[in-house]
């Protein structure tokens, strides 16, 4: 349990499944006493089930909020944002998890539906909600600003592999936008902090092929993927850091990944 973590409010995107979801039990977990928990997705029944998990395992010491949003759609952003109620208006912390792969195909043939969803979801989602919710963190502290940032991004984006140009492409720039942006907030008490997983075993790689669960099993043969939770311990472990830390880069992976 981190008492540093209590009375905090956090905001994660993609948490009706895999490593959004493990995230949102590992807060809970970590901090069930007085926590506030705004959980996002397009899949408000998952939302909901999980909201209702949560608080049956932990206690009503979390609140939880589940709100349907599609970070890909900026006025639906801005709107979910001002439509806060005021007990979850202040986030402490935004974990941009959002994200997908759409196929696995050499560039030229990779479909423009797929091209444009995998970026208006992993970059201009993650950056809508960052550009939502930073001004309310700038203005706290006189100005000092005050909050976490955790983008996930991948080690797609920092080793590219045939198959993938485009999601390895919307991942570094996650990447860069996450630097980026650290550097910016770097007299702030603003932490940006990059997040890049290896290959962890939720429902990713089913929509990746569309639904095909035996051609998404393949994808871990010969490798014990991680899980979703060992994603969720890091990103609650550098939220729980004192002020002054920041656990700025992250990269985990499988031991036996190649
Ligand atoms: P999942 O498919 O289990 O989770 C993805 C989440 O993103 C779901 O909750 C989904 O919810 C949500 N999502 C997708 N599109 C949108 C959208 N437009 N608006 C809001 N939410 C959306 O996969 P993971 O948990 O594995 O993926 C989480 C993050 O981890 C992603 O950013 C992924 O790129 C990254 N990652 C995953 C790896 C892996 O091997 N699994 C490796 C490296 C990085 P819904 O469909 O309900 O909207």
């Amino acid at each position: 349990m981190s008492k540093r973590l209590d009375g905090k409010t956090i905001l994660i995107t993609g948490a009706s499944s895999g490593i959004g979801r493990s995230t949102a039990f590992e807060f809970a977990r970590t901090s069930p006493q007085n926590l506030k928990l705004i959980l996002t997705a397009r899949r408000i029944d998952s939302l909901n089930q999980i909201a209702a998990e949560i608080v049956q395992e932990v206690g009503a010491g979390v609140r939880v909020l589940p709100v349907q949003l599609d970070v890909s759609n900026a006025q639906e952003v801005r709107e979910f944002v001002s439509k806060l109620p005021a007990e979850f208006k202040e986030i402490d912390v935004l974990v941009n998890n959002a994200g997908l792969v759409k196929g696995v195909a050499k560039a030229p043939e990779i479909a423009e539906d797929d091209v444009e969803i995998m970026f208006k979801t992993n970059v201009t989602g993650l950056i809508n909600m960052t550009q939502a919710i930073l001004p309310s963190m700038l203005a706290r502290n006189n100005g000092e600003g005050s909050g976490d940032i955790i983008n996930i991004g991948s080690i797609a984006g920092r080793e590219p592999y045939p198959g993938g140009s485009i999601y390895c492409a919307t991942k570094a720039a996650v990447r860069s936008f996450t630097e980026s942006l650290r550097k910016e907030l770097i007299a702030k008490r603003i932490r940006v902090i990059g997040i890049d997983p290896g290959q962890v075993e939720t429902e990713f790689s089913v929509v990746r092929f569309n639904g095909d669960k035996s051609k998404a099993d393949a994808v871990y043969a010969g490798c014990e993927p991680l899980t979703p939770d060992d994603i969720a311990e890091t990103i609650v472990f550098a939220a729980g850091r004192r002020e002054n830390v920041i656990v700025a880069d992250t990269l985990l992976f499988p031991n036996h990944q190649a």
